[in-house]
């Protein structure tokens, strides 16, 4: 099953987490002993209910967003699950005695706050069983634009619909749950209440659903099992210590802030790694699209691109160039001949051979079949007859078998080369220049081929 969060590998992030489900076990069990042993701070709970708030709700965002690129349905129930803690966490926020002014602070009493602690847990752990259950029904096809809008819309009822439960409607006919807790912040009763243990059980269920759905086959996955983890930890150190501002009750706390801050951080991973392969996709598709496939030279598009960005530079950077044109002499006859396997082979090796003779700055292009084009950036004609010339012979010199008139004859692959060099200043239409270029390739093969010829005047060159 080919599920959304697979980007990253599984096996380093699998092991990573392992050794902070052991670690965070060492640490609770060391911590257990002291559960009880009070702790001199000032309150941190409001601090601690906020920053659940903020990163569930970040975690719920980054999700969704997930489930909007990808349109998976257990997606969407995850980011559900963690949205719902989130808006759970801050209602609870606002009925924290004392934390707003007296008009704007809803004062429930401590059976709410009871029942919000436990309904936002057991709520939290059931949605993930969901999306777990989602996750292993899923079929490999994404939802349609159409459905994923209309799940999510779903979602937003079950999310509205479970803190409507949640808040108005089930608290007047639960027991009172207030006596649970005192108003000094022992929690003793709760230990034999059952509720702890069915808190226990829901974790414990959400932890399996992750390892059964997933088979941790993606580093996400790993973190949502160390969340959960995390989660099952916190209650095991509710279990051994029986009132606030203890060493259990701030370390149960830290769990849970460490279980929400490790899917924080996997999910921004995730994120920073698709957008390296999108990076790198990017890369990878400019690339093909700005060379030609067969010889690696550039594209023509690209070659038009660097002949436009030439002619269009300011005055005060404009400099002579030149345009050069190389066209494979007889190469009909060589693939008449050879075949057109070794056609392309001889291609390639022209095409390497005439890289090789050029300047880094140059640009060489594929004009078309077995014709290439370049631009001699800041090269005069001197200059240039003497790098055509260059070229002219090291093609001749690779001696690639051709095949000729004269079966006595021995043939050699060769190329004849048009130039046509611009000064700095008057410069014509794009069109003009290649024009140019071209009628000198054509007066070089007039003249008898494997030579080059340069506009306005026509050069052959000396030593031939
Ligand atoms: P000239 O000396 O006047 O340039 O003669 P030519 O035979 O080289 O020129 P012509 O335009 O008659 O033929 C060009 C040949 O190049 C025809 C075509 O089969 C061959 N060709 C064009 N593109 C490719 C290619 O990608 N691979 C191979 N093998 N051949 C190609
Ligand atoms: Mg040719
Ligand atoms: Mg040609």
């Amino acid at each position: 099953m080919k599920d959304n969060f697979s980007v990253t590998s599984s096996r380093p992030a699998m092991i990573l987490a392992g050794v902070l489900m052991l670690l965070m076990t060492i640490a609770a069990a060391l911590l257990l002993p002291h559960a009880n042993q009070p702790v001199i701070s000032s309150n941190l709970r409001p601090v601690m209910i906020t920053a659940q708030a903020l990163n569930n709700s970040i975690i719920a965002y980054l999700i969704l967003l997930h489930f909007y690129v990808k349109r998976r349905p257990a997606t969407g129930l995850l980011g559900t699950a963690f949205a719902f803690s989130a808006l759970m966490a801050m209602y609870r926020l606002l009925i924290l005695p004392g934390l707003l002014p007296k008009p704007y602070g809803i004062t429930p009493g401590s059976h709410l706050s009871v029942w919000l602690w436990f309904a936002r847990l057991a709520g939290f752990a059931l949605l993930i069983m969901l999306a777990m259950l989602c996750l292993a029904r899923q079929s490999k096809r994404p939802l349609s634009l159409h459905q994923s809008g209309s799940f999510l819309l779903c979602c937003l009822l079950l999310t509205i619909t479970l803190i409507w439960l949640a808040i108005q409607i089930l608290p007047p006919y639960l027991p009172d749950l207030g006596r649970l807790i005192s108003d000094q912040g022992d929690y003793h009763a709760l230990h034999s209440s059952g509720l702890l243990l069915v808190l226990l059980l829901c974790w414990t269920g959400a932890l399996a659903s992750v390892l059964l759905a997933t088979r941790l086959r993606s580093a996400f996955h790993c973190w949502l099992a160390l969340c959960c983890y995390g989660y099952v930890l916190y209650l095991v150190l509710i279990f051994s210590s029986s009132h606030r501002l203890t060493v259990g009750w701030y370390a149960s706390r830290f769990f849970e802030q460490f279980a929400a801050t490790v899917m924080l951080g996997a999910l921004l991973f995730e994120v920073f790694r698709l957008q390296k392969r999108l990076q790198n996709s990017y890369s990878q598709a400019y690339e093909t699209s700005i060379r030609d496939s067969l010889t690696g030279l550039f594209s023509r598009r690209h070659f038009d691109n660097v002949l436009d960005a030439i002619r269009h530079r300011p005055p005060e950077l404009a400099r002579p160039f030149t345009v050069l044109m190389a066209d494979i002499d007889h190469f009909k006859r060589f693939n008449d001949n050879f075949g057109h396997v070794q056609g392309d082979n001889c291609l390639r090796q022209v095409a390497a051979c005439i890289t090789q003779q050029l300047r880094d700055g140059d640009t060489l292009a594929r004009y078309g079949g077995e014709e290439f084009i370049a631009i001699l950036d800041g090269c005069n004609e001197p200059d240039a007859m003497q790098i055509a010339e260059r070229i002219r012979s090291a093609v001749e010199q690779l001696a690639i078998p051709a095949a000729s008139d004269n079966p006595a004859q021995r043939a050699v692959v060769t190329v004849s080369i048009g130039l046509y060099c611009q000064p700095a200043t008057a410069l014509p239409e794009e069109h003009q220049l290649i024009e140019h270029a071209d009628r000198a390739l054509y007066l070089a093969k007039h003249r008898g081929r494997n030579q080059t010829c340069l506009l306005p005047g026509c050069t052959v060159p000396a030593g031939r």
